[in-house]
């Protein structure tokens, strides 16, 4: 197989030679904004979503790209171009770029950019078929006041530190909690309950991030007819839902059958949440998503 090519500040280089300076203020303080994406059959999955949360994160940081939307578009359906991926998982990371030790990001002349597409590693049939036990983590989310969850940014310790606690209880996920109390989203993952008779998620303005998952779960449900809100969720409405199930880049949709113990409606993956799933792969076949060169 030929070697990854990964794009590196206008270059394609070779993976072993695609470096970052460490004085990169990304490497030293977590000091930038990243994007999950995912390409099926030849097409960019919502790569206007993807880059549009892009933007909307570095402005909320206060970093200036210095690429067009549509340049950045072109770094990612490149990116898996030249690697020859008609299916990919891609990482899209831009950083303050190399400075002077120091918080300020003054003395960081040009963020750098990078974007990785490789061979997208599936998660095990089984969690699909039989569903995810998990716990609620310790570690409170971000406040919004303090690093608003609706940045994806390079400072992911709040999600680690929950997801160690994930770790040691021996499950891919855990359920996190903000602030006030109320059950936000997953460390990696957004959630959505089914319960008497509606689907119902977090409203991200509470502290989670706008999932691109989520929002095509969202839009499909509402195309089907289904009444959908975002609304506050406690554990209270988690331990009495019918059906639990996290939506990702990388998981699409995974049902949740048990969360601290309490089983999750019968403890099987539910009705509501194969029904979406099906709907999801299907949308991820429509033709709509950004072409790659070569292999659409
Ligand atoms: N919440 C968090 C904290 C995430 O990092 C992610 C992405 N991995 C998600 C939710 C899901 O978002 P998306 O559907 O855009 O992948």
């Amino acid at each position: 197989m030929a070697e990854q090519l990964i794009y590196v500040n206008g270059k394609f280089v070779p993976r072993d030679q695609a470096c970052v300076s460490v004085f990169d203020h990304g490497f030293l303080y977590g000091d930038g904004v990243f994007e999950g994406i995912r390409a099926y059959n030849g097409r960019v999955f919502r790569l206007k979503d993807h880059i549009e949360r892009f933007y909307d994160s570095a402005a909320a940081i206060g970093l200036d790209l210095g690429l067009s939307r549509e340049e950045m578009s072109d770094v990612v359906t490149e990116s898996c171009a030249v690697n020859d991926l008609a299916n990919a998982y891609i990482r899209l990371v831009a950083s303050r770029g190399a400075g002077d030790l120091g918080l300020s990001p003054k003395s960081c002349k040009k963020p750098t950019i990078v974007c990785i597409a490789g061979q997208i590693a599936l998660y095990p049939q089984s969690l699909y078929d039989n569903g995810l036990e998990m716990v609620t983590a310790s570690t409170t989310r971000n406040f919004v006041n303090s690093l608003n969850p609706r940045v994806k940014s390079l400072n992911y310790l709040n999600n680690i530190l929950a997801k160690i606690e994930a770790d040691r209880a021996g499950s891919m996920e855990a359920l996190m909690i903000n602030d006030t109390g109320y059950v936000v989203e997953c460390t990696g993952d957004n959630i959505f309950l089914w319960r008497h008779g509606r689907l119902i998620t977090p409203p991200a303005w509470m502290g989670a991030l706008e999932g691109i998952t989520r929002k095509t779960v969202l839009e499909l449900a509402r195309g089907m007819g289904l009444p959908v809100a975002e609304e506050p969720v406690s554990r209270f409405d988690v331990y009495s839902a019918e059906e639990m199930f996290l939506t990702g880049t990388a998981a699409e949709l995974i049902p949740v059958v048990n969360v601290d113990a309490r089983k999750i409606g019968d403890g099987k993956p539910g009705p509501m949440f194969k029904k979406l799933l099906e709907a999801f792969r299907e949308r991820t076949k429509e033709t709509d998503g950004a072409a790659i060169r070569g292999q659409a």
